[in-house]
């Protein structure tokens, strides 16, 4: 399902930010991608940590935010209804200001 000018094209450093585990390619869900943005959901094998990974690309280049997720793959259908993953990406924004 390769998409052409897709930012899932985009080598992303793939690394569960807990334990290191380096994600394989099936590991790495598409939750919502489009033009500047993608939102992807991984599942480490090693540690089963969530981790919620936002990927954006700008002017100044592509930036990649990785959150932890208490989440499990089957409320992803909730954040899809509820648009949680926005609020998120908008308050990881404000705490990155703020840094
Ligand atoms: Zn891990």
């Amino acid at each position: 399902m390769a998409k052409p000018n897709s930012i899932s094209n985009v080598q992303i450093a793939t690394k569960c930010p807990m334990c290191d585990f380096k994600f394989s390619k099936d590991d790495i869900k598409t939750i919502d991608s489009r033009e500047g943005a993608a939102t992807f959901f991984l599942n480490c094998s090693k540690c089963k940590s969530s981790v919620m990974m936002v990927i954006m690309a700008s002017a100044l280049g592509i930036t990649s935010i990785s959150m932890v997720s208490d989440l499990a793959e089957r409320d992803l259908g909730k954040i899809e209804e509820t648009c949680v993953e926005y609020d998120d990406v908008l308050e990881m924004h404000k705490f990155l200001k703020n840094k």
